[in-house]
């Protein structure tokens, strides 16, 4: 399907991967998709800048296969994946919106609901006024024509790449980030004692099912919290009601050690190993990822926990390639293997394993 050309304004209906990342880790969200790219012998090109928070891999297989390939809940270094149907540019800018509904109108679908989206990156911010006004207007006419339901498992993204490049996706809603742009808004809980406290509630948020949450995360579990202080992790545990040692040689946050909950060891994490296994082992030690990653395998092979969730601090260079190798090291011992870099996540990623 070719889509219509208005004015000077050019659309293709080609198929593309539209991965958000956050920026500056554009080289590392490219290898990840060149590499699932290779492993299904796609034929593609991509398409990227340093810093603009998203990759895009055009190619020309379908949309089914594609959205199995890429699906967002594999994926590492991408907060989304969509695959779009059509890609404008140079829209006129007094009516951009009549030659997306033409595209839409070939494609007959209804949508449960539409995302106007810009990337998340200084450029992309200042479109966010633009994607505003625009999804006003664009709810508008689906609703108009009908083409907006509550039923339908499918959600409309229209991602401004730029103020002149605009993709437009169709979602499947259970098989794409349900939060725009792929980051959930977490609110910060006053009595945390730290910012990085939003890192562990995320990693649990994204990388587990409100199922495996609600089973693999009840009241009287214990747990391991390797570089423990002031406490941000380890009140995320606490406040589930799970049982915690804390190791560090660092203090600890005194409220949190009042909740009875927790039990304070300086010791070196590298060392410490519980009596009894444990549920739950988590590690946010500042230390090189082939160090932590050792770590983590070790505990997991000695059934020392059932369930982890460590953060990899990534290396300047190569770290696509030292994320696999860490991953490989734990995933030997482990059943699964999940990990993303998450909204929270500066220089590193965060992986959840389990037994
Ligand atoms: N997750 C903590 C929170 O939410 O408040 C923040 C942890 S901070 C990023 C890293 C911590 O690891 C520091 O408090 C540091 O003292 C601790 N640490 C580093 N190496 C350690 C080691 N070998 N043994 C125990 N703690 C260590």
């Amino acid at each position: 399907m070719s889509v219509a050309v208005a004015g000077s304004s050019s659309a293709s209906s080609a198929t593309a991967v539209v991965c958000y990342c956050r920026a500056g880790f554009e080289p590392e969200c490219t290898q990840e998709i060149q590499a699932l790219a290779q492993e299904h012998a796609l034929d593609g090109s991509i398409e990227t800048d340093t810093g603009a928070g998203y990759v895009v891999y055009n190619c020309t297989s379908d949309e089914t296969s594609l959205r199995g390939i890429f699906d967002w809940r594999h994926l590492i270094f991408a907060r989304q994946s969509l695959i779009a149907f059509a890609r404008f540019e140079n829209l006129p800018r007094k009516d951009r919106l009549t030659p997306m509904l033409d595209a839409l109108a070939a494609r007959g679908e209804v949508f449960a609901d539409v995302w106007v989206e810009s990337p998340d990156s200084d450029a992309g911010k200042e479109l966010t006024a633009l994607c505003k006004s625009f999804g006003n207007a664009m709810v508008g006419a689906l609703r108009q024509r009908k083409w907006l339901d509550t039923k339908s498992r499918k959600r409309l993204h229209v991602f401004f790449a730029s103020g002149d490049v605009v993709f437009l996706a169709s979602a499947e809603i259970d098989h794409s980030a349900p939060w725009p742009l792929g980051i959930p808004r977490l609110k910060f809980p006053r009595e945390a004692p730290s910012r990085s406290t939003l890192k562990l509630e995320e990693a649990l948020f994204v990388l587990l099912s409100a199922d495996e949450r609600a089973k693999w995360l009840k009241p009287a579990m214990t747990a391991v919290d390797l570089g423990a202080a002031p406490g941000g992790w380890t009140w995320q545990l606490a406040y589930r009601s799970i049982r915690v040692t804390a190791i560090d040689n660092g203090p600890m946050d005194r409220a949190l050690l009042q909740s009875g909950l927790v039990t304070h060891l300086r010791e070196d994490g590298f060392r410490f190993r519980p009596r009894k296994p444990v549920d739950w082992l988590v590690c946010d030690m500042v230390e090189q990822p082939r160090r932590i990653a050792a770590l983590i395998a070790q505990w997991l092979a000695d059934g020392l926990c059932r369930y982890t969730v460590f953060n990899l601090k990534l290396p300047m260079k190569k770290r696509f390639e030292e994320t696999r190798l860490c991953l490989d090291i734990v995933g030997a011992h482990a059943s699964d293997v999940r990990a993303r870099q998450l909204y929270h996540d500066r220089e590193e990623i965060t992986v959840f394993a389990r037994r």
